[in-house]
């Protein structure tokens, strides 16, 4: 146990539950959650913080310490210590009993974890009992469960070459220091989804958490200092308004990966300023998904389960389906029930069980969103429904479920990602045509196909070029699926063996036989 530093610094905490089951967090303005480096919960260098705001009341949720230059380089300076000098990457049995620990740990705290990721993401209460918090805590058991059973060795048996008999075999062996860079709007999920497999692969490290989502973090970070057996280094948290501090992490010599999740602007960067070093890259970027209806769907559960995607969590997903893809002779009915599930799910409070749409993250995203929806009617768009501030929501960054129909695939608003609750309706002229029109992107991050001929779907599946694909209302995320995107949605995979094994190197070696 280590974390002792922490006793006068704290995450906000959770105040009660009401009858309502409505949990909410009392804002700490004085204790700013701290920074977690070497073992140590500690302000920033020079005692700088920055404020939160909760998302739905534009109330400060918390303050959180801001790391500076010199904070990242003794983040950094810790992991490496800790992986070239412990056996933390060899002692494979520890590494699983830590990661059950972090899981029973963060079990215990559950509540004060959904009351904070509720007021600081403004995500609605739903989605915490799966992948914005309750799901990924689990998945650390998996983790866990995959070290035991992992071959770390393999024989590759006898041969000869240039008259030398050899035994040969391969070894695989943790990439040494991970720098996490994560984004704001599943950031239980991606944050543990880096922590997790790179500390199960016996890795140490560094996790910079996006400005709009620190407490979270910090509040994770603490309950591992606090509450389990990780050694000093091994994990460090290192909260930043600047994003410059999180950029040393891609040109740090000491840093042997960076594993980012963002924007695909950001990750050309991140790329970028890794070459020179020449270290790995493993990134999980951008989408503009599909949603492909072929003319023998059902149409209204299609456009149903395609709006309800769109506007979850205020279409704030990289994996979401932002483009309805319809037969053109059905289009007219489409955009009704594309309508009337949009009305469904009109913005709610995020601390009630039953929203879906929750606020947007942050003034600026409402802007950036409300500034395409713009957009869409300035390049010749309809408004279908939507397209403003609900009326009742006088504080919060909400913006209405908006459809837009009118543009075809190459529309700004059908080729770039906006992260609002916004889709758009796009006719197709057959499958080939549905096909021609999910693959115009850039990006390649997910999808979804509806049809009921089985050969049918089957062609437009093997078509897609995208990581994640949804057959008829299938649900691929899992701690054993491997997801990650095709072209510009990025490089690499992240959850399943798969993103377990992209923390790992291979060594093969050979004796004399
Ligand atoms: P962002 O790219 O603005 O920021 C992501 C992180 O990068 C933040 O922590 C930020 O501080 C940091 N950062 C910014 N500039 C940097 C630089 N030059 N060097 C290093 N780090 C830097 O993204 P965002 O707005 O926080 O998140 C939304 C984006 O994330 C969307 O594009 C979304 O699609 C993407 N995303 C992708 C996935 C995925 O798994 N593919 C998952 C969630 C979100």
């Amino acid at each position: 146990m280590f974390g002792l530093a922490s006793r006068q610094l704290s995450t906000p905490t959770l105040t009660h539950i009401p009858a309502d089951g409505r949990p909410t967090v009392s804002p700490s303005t004085t204790d700013p959650a701290p920074l977690l480096i070497d073992g140590e919960l500690r302000p920033a260098t020079g005692g700088g913080t920055f404020e939160v705001l909760n998302p739905a009341t534009e109330e400060v949720v918390g303050h959180s310490a801001d790391a500076t230059a010199a904070d990242m380089d003794a983040a950094i300076a810790a992991a490496r210590r800790a992986f070239d000098t412990t056996d933390w990457s060899t002692d494979h049995a520890f590494r699983a009993r830590c990661l059950r620990q972090l899981r029973d740990a963060l079990q215990s705290h559950t509540e004060e974890l959904r009351a904070l990721t509720i007021a600081e993401v403004g995500a609605p209460h739903m989605f915490t009992t799966g992948p914005q918090l309750e799901g990924p805590v689990a998945d650390l058991g998996w983790l866990a469960d995959l070290v035991e059973a992992y071959r770390w060795t393999e024989d590759l048996g006898e041969s000869e070459i240039m008259g030398v008999r050899s035994f040969r075999s391969t070894r695989r062996e943790a990439i040494g220091v991970v720098g996490a860079i994560t984004p704001w709007n599943f950031p239980n999920q991606i944050n543990l989804a880096k922590i997790g497999p790179a500390l199960a692969a016996g890795c140490t490290v560094v996790l910079k958490p996006a400005p709009d989502t620190p407490l979270i973090a910090a509040a994770v970070a603490r309950i591992a200092a606090e509450e389990t057996d990780l050694p000093a280094g091994v994990l460090n948290v290192v909260n930043s308004a600047d994003h410059a501090v999180g950029a040393q992490l891609s040109t740090d010599p000491r840093v042997d990966l960076v594993s980012f999740t963002g924007s695909t602007t950001t990750g050309k960067k991140v790329m970028a300023a890794a070459a020179e070093t020449l270290k790995k890259v493993f990134l999980e970027l951008g989408g503009k998904s599909a949603s492909v209806v072929l003319d023998d769907a059902d149409l209204g559960s299609a456009c149903f389960m395609t709006a309800l995607n769109a506007c979850t969590h205020a279409g704030q997903g990289c994996a979401l389906t932002t483009r309805l893809v319809v037969p053109r002779a059905q289009l007219a009915e489409a955009i009704e029930h594309a309508k009337g599930a949009m009305a469904a799910f009109a913005p709610g409070d995020p601390t009630d069980p039953g929203t879906l749409c929750g606020p947007l993250v942050s003034a600026a995203q409402r802007e950036r969103v409300e500034s395409y929806i713009r957009l869409a009617v300035e390049e010749g768009g309809t408004i279908e429904c939507g397209g403003g501030r609900p009326a009742a929501h006088e504080k919060g960054f909400f913006v209405e479920p908006t459809l837009i129909s009118g543009l075809d695939n190459s529309a700004r608003v059908a080729q770039e990602e906006i992260f609002g609750p916004v889709l758009v309706v796009i006719p197709h002229d057959g499958d080939d045509d549905a096909i021609r029109i999910a693959n115009d992107s850039p990006y390649g991050l997910s999808g979804a196909v509806w049809g009921t001929d089985p050969e049918r779907v089957e062609h437009v599946v093997s078509s897609i070029r995208t990581g994640t694909l949804g057959v008829n209302g299938g649900q691929w995320y899992g701690a054993d699926v491997p997801f990650g995107g095709y072209k510009q949605s990025g490089i690499g995979r992240e959850m399943g063996r798969e993103g377990f094994e992209e923390y790992l190197e291979i060594k093969a070696v050979a004796t004399p036989a």
